[in-house]
């Protein structure tokens, strides 16, 4: 039987980005998707043109009902809106069976649209941190939630925070390969590269967090999860790139 990946995210109407490149990327690597909707996006790949949130114990009610349908082999969280809906999601999360949980903690569109309110930010810190094996921050976000410069410093942080794990993605850096960086509690930080290609591809920071929870789902432990799903999105951008 195939493993259960609980996705939890906002839906974008082009399809780049969101549930449906998560969806996408489970149903690929032989995971079952049960999709849990925070928001419904209008956008194109350019602007974000309206978003409709689902209220919070509605979005907590389908979390309860994907758990309830069967067993869950992950839970992967991406666009949450508002801390408001980050407490639902988290309340339901702690009284659930244990299951690895990846947190891509998705502040802004790739178009540059805020997609979590400002409560959101501090939610993710104290309530949803605490319970996650892994978040995966990409330099701009690692800055935003926790004030530090380095990838060092800003793992440290979110280890501090209750993290169990903190995979910062360099994508956002220079030189000529993309380095992320995963940190763990008393481990030597481990490095997974690609080249850095001169493609745009939108929704690459979902592929990535869902690809990791699916590997998890299917038994991989986190470090080859990770190395993993980054081969498994390198595949994808050198495809992009050269239009196969
Ligand atoms: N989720 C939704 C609904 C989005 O619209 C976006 C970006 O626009 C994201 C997640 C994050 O996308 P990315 O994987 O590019 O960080």
């Amino acid at each position: 039987m195939k493993p259960a990946v609980i996705v939890i995210g906002g839906t974008d109407s082009s399809g780049g980005a969101g549930l449906s490149r998560d969806i996408a990327t489970l149903t690929e690597l032989q995971c079952e998707a049960r999709p849990v909707i925070t928001a419904v996006t209008a956008q194109t790949d350019l602007a974000v043109h309206a978003v409709a949130p689902m209220p919070p114990d509605q979005v907590a009610q389908q979390l309860s009902s994907a758990f309830a349908t069967g067993p869950v082999g992950a839970v992967k969280t991406g666009m949450l809106h508002s801390g408001e809906t980050i407490v639902a999601v988290a309340e339901v999360l702690a009284n659930a069976a244990t299951v690895p949980l990846v947190i891509d903690p998705v502040l802004v569109s790739s178009s540059g649209t805020p997609l979590l309110d400002p409560d959101g930010i501090a939610a993710i810190r104290t309530r949803l941190l605490p319970l996650c094996t892994l978040v995966t921050p990409n330099l701009p976000e690692a800055r935003i939630l926790t004030g530090s410069e380095t990838p060092e410093q800003q793992a440290n942080a979110l280890l501090d925070l209750g993290a169990a794990a903190v995979l910062v993605k360099g994508g956002h850096g220079d030189g000529e390969m993309s380095i992320d960086r995963l940190f763990q509690s008393n481990l030597p930080a481990a490095e997974f590269a690609a080249p850095r290609l001169n493609v745009s591809l939108r929704g690459t920071g979902c592929m990535l967090a869902s690809a990791i929870a699916a590997n998890l789902a299917l038994g991989h432990p986190r470090e080859q999860a990770c190395s993993l799903a980054k081969d498994f999105v390198a595949h994808k951008l050198q495809q992009a790139a050269t239009g196969a």
